[in-house]
């Protein structure tokens, strides 16, 4: 990475300011943290501050308040659970910037953590209010970013307040920008990108981006079915994007042109309405039924995946093959991820629900690196700029 790290700066007894993403899913009626991945992924960073002596500010968001307090977003159980996790206790202000934050920042002890609320209560997180950035650098000597999930934002606390502090990557934010960074730049070939999900239109700048990047494009889950139909393939009911034919058009001869292998779907996993209890069958892709839409890709499609993949060095695989929250239609990804857990290939996996659903089969240790960020790491893989990562300090 060419950015400056935390170990590149001396943050010995220095008060740090570190933006994490501690966007963790909340059970609304009883405030349980019902998945604490994203807490435990900035432990690195925290922990080396406690041992450096530093102070750490931790400022975060939590859902979308959009500019004020909700009770609900508050950060208390956040705190919480990290104390736990640290075994020590993490004071939580009541406020972003006030007299709550304030207060909490001056008792912060030597080797001390503690965090502001909820950074979306205040109006100009999201319009990178100079202001707000001011007084946010105003905690503390040094930046730290590790919020990698929220790198692709240009806000007050992950860009704006780079401009007042000297500022330095996160060990999270590190691994990320390593990892990601090393399948778009320099990948041991060959290399292979798998992508799915539900749309075209949300994956088409990372399906051009890649196509110049790898030797396999395998394409499944809602989008498939626009691809399909783009040559001319009856799909029946399954969701299709009509104004994205012409895209799938153009990312098939584009793909031709580099001759990238492009694997799409010979058989489905078929349902007569888009429900977890459908009934269900599968069949080629030249036979589905037109008042049946395709939620998952067939057996005969895994083996030819799988043939695709076979001596590939680089995966880099977002967006489900089907509808994998479903049991009924999670067989294609289920057995794509074991494949690739078992392949020995550098194996990144990124997106929200491709994320979810490795973690589900236990299988996320298995691969080379699995990323905390959906949008911030397709926003990466499609060769952009991240604001958070741009504000850092060049190595
Ligand atoms: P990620 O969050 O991993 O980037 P996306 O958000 O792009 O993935 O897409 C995930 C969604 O795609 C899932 O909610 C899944 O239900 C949906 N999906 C996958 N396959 C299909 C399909 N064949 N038809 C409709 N929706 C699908
Ligand atoms: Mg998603």
């Amino acid at each position: 990475m060419n950015k400056k790290t935390v170990r590149d700066i001396d943050v010995d007894g220095k008060r740090v300011l570190v933006r994490v993403d501690f966007n963790v899913p909340i059970d609304k009626a009883t405030g349980r943290i019902l998945d604490d991945t994203r807490i435990r992924a900035a432990l690195p960073t925290i922990t080396y501050l406690r041992e450096h002596k530093a102070r750490a500010v931790l400022v975060s968001h939590l859902g979308r308040p959009d500019g004020k307090v909700v009770e609900s977003a508050r950060l208390t159980p956040v705190a919480a659970r990290l104390g736990e996790l640290l075994g020590a206790a993490v004071p939580c202000a009541t406020d972003v910037v006030g007299p709550s934050a304030q207060a909490t920042v001056d008792a912060l002890a030597p080797g001390g953590v503690c965090m502001l609320e909820n950074v979306r209560f205040e109006p100009g997180e999201e319009k990178d209010d100079p202001a707000l950035a001011k007084q946010l650098a105003a905690f503390a000597d040094i930046y730290v970013n590790d919020a990698f999930g929220t790198a692709h934002r240009a806000h007050a606390s992950t860009a704006g307040v780079a401009a007042h502090l000297p500022a330095v990557a996160g060990f999270l934010m590190e691994k990320e920008i390593d990892y990601l960074g090393r399948v778009v730049t320099n990948p041991e070939p060959p290399v292979a990108a798998i992508i799915g999900g539900a749309k075209i239109s949300s994956k088409i700048a990372v399906l051009q981006h890649l196509l110049s990047k790898v030797s396999v494009l395998l394409i499944g889950g809602g989008m498939a079915s626009t691809f399909l139909k783009a040559k001319g393939v009856d799909v029946g009911a399954s969701l299709v994007e009509d104004d994205q034919l012409a895209t799938a058009r153009d990312v098939i001869a584009e793909a031709q042109r580099r001759n990238v292998t492009l694997g799409l779907p010979a058989d489905a996993v078929v349902a007569d309405r888009f429900e977890e209890g459908a009934k269900s069958k599968t069949v080629d892709v030249s036979a589905v039924p037109a008042a049946w839409m395709i939620l998952d890709v067939g057996p005969k499609t895994v083996a030819d995946y799988e043939a695709k993949l076979a001596g590939v060095k680089t995966v880099v695989w977002n967006g489900p093959l089907g509808v994998a929250e479903w049991e009924a239609f999670a067989h294609g990804s289920h057995a794509i991820a074991r494949f690739l857990a078992a392949s020995g290939a550098t194996v990144v996996i990124g997106g929200g629900e491709t994320v979810a659903m490795v973690q589900d089969l236990g299988l996320a240790e298995k691969y080379a690196h699995v990323s905390t960020g959906g949008g911030a790491s397709l926003e990466f893989l499609e060769g952009r700029t991240l604001p958070g990562v741009a504000a850092l300090l060049d190595r």
